[in-house]
């Protein structure tokens, strides 16, 4: 479900554009069919597709968790209401400061990712005089042939390579103020494969009992990644949940029985929200150049990067013309407005005949849009997002103003109180 033509162009008539849409409704629908498939997972919302905060608080107000990879991604979860003890903090960089927060704050675990940031969460620890909950990630030895995966069974600067388990296990043992409270393990993105999943799964489990054997420690949580996939062109076909959920449900049983306390885990970004956003963008002006029609929009690949970037991509999106035209359709370049011949997020896509102050509407894109473009490459800055819930509409995030562009540019002097806090990180 999307939303309708009407609804976008009301909101488009009212803001402006280039904007992004979100869909309440179906983003709390999304949730509520994850958790009726697969009842005995512990959902995780990953910020990195979208941060925004109500995009944050409408899921997390389902009762899922949130996974975050830096400071403001912390930040956006507190201000969006999220407990600190349903956050789990991810990412292979963590600065001093960001370990301090998430000690402090208390979250549910600080996903370690090398054996130097465990010596450093445990120097921290000690200091504030509290036991931190860990969680190892592995980058495990296993991959699942076949599979479109990118993030393990090779070289890579994410988790702990498995080989070096037991002397992540032996570090955190000999710790102070340490205790190892989860595994987690992500394979890679854009999983369409119910199977793959499974088989994921499995060994990851599997790798959660090497553990429990090693460690003798009872983990609070094992995180079996996530990444599932979400189709966007004709070539591709939509996650089948349902059966996901009947294949998954006796391997889930099964470990559950094995270590009744340990929670299963599962984080996803793309899944939860791509399908509930809609890019909008308006033609300026319309050309043909040397017999190909071009339609410029005020927004393209710098609010929408994925719609422009690989050829499949291209394709991929659905791209549509909102509200009704009579005509027959002719193929249109439509191209953003960056002085790079990269911007164009559709080539000779087949719609009716466009004109200047048409809408176009690109679906099945709340995912990886404004936070993961090059929104400010020639200046042009955020869009604004607005919020769709039944009948209200509520704007979510402003466009970019003068003071927002200009204000951090202002020169000053060096050496305020505000450069010092960056010197101060023990070695
Ligand atoms: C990117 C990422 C996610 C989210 O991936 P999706 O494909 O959007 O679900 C989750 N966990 C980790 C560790 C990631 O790096």
């Amino acid at each position: 479900m999307t939303l309708p033509d009407d609804i976008l162009t009301r909101v488009a008539d009212r803001v402006g554009t280039p904007a992004f849409v979100y869909d309440a409704v179906e983003l709390r629908h999304g949730v509520a069919r994850l958790k009726f498939v697969l009842p005995d997972v512990d959902f995780f919302y990953s910020l990195k597709a979208n941060p925004n905060v109500s995009v944050v608080r409408t899921l997390t107000s389902q009762g899922i968790g949130a996974e975050v990879c830096s400071l403001f991604e912390i930040e956006a979860c507190l201000a969006a209401g999220v407990a600190p003890e349903r956050i789990i903090f991810v990412g292979p960089a963590k600065s001093q400061q960001e370990i301090e927060l998430a000690i402090s704050l208390g979250l549910k675990a600080i996903v370690a990712e090398s054996l130097p940031e465990l010596k450093l969460i445990d120097t921290v620890a000690a200091r504030k005089g509290v036991c931190q909950r860990v969680a190892l990630r592995i980058n495990p030895s296993f991959h699942t042939p076949g599979a479109r995966l990118s993030m393990s069974g090779k070289a890579t600067q994410f988790g702990i390579d498995e080989t070096e388990i037991e002397a992540a296990i032996a570090l955190i043992a000999e710790a102070d103020s340490l205790r190892l409270s989860g595994l987690h393990v992500y394979m890679g993105t854009r999983i369409l494969d119910y199977q793959v999943i499974v088989e994921n799964s499995r060994d990851i489990l599997a790798l959660a009992r090497r553990v429990t054997e090693i460690s003798g420690e009872i983990l609070d949580f094992v995180d079996i990644g996530g990444g599932f996939g979400v189709a966007h062109g004709d070539h591709e076909a939509d996650l089948d949940l349902e059966r996901l959920g009947e294949v998954l449900a006796p391997v889930l049983r099964a470990a559950k029985q094995d270590a009744p306390q340990t929670s299963i885990a599962i984080e996803l970004g793309r899944y939860m929200v791509a399908r509930a956003g809609s890019f909008l963008a308006r033609v300026r002006y319309t050309k043909i150049s040397k017999g190909k029609r071009f339609a410029i929009l005020d927004g393209g690949s710098n609010c929408h990067s994925a719609a422009g970037q690989a050829a499949s991509f291209r394709r991929n999106f659905p791209i549509s013309l909102v509200g009704a035209k009579t005509g027959g359709e002719e193929p249109w370049s439509l191209a953003g407005p960056l002085c790079t011949p990269t911007d164009v997020i559709a080539h000779d896509l087949k719609i009716q005949n466009l004109e200047a102050r048409d809408l176009i509407r690109v679906d099945r894109s709340g995912a990886y849009g404004p936070t993961a473009s090059p929104v400010n490459f020639l200046s042009f800055g955020m869009p604004i997002e607005v919020m769709v819930d039944g009948t209200e509409m509520v704007v979510i995030r402003e466009r970019l103003d003068l003071a927002g562009y200009l204000g951090p540019q202002v020169p000053r002097p060096l050496e305020r109180d505000e450069d010092r806090h960056q010197l101060e990180e023990i070695a």
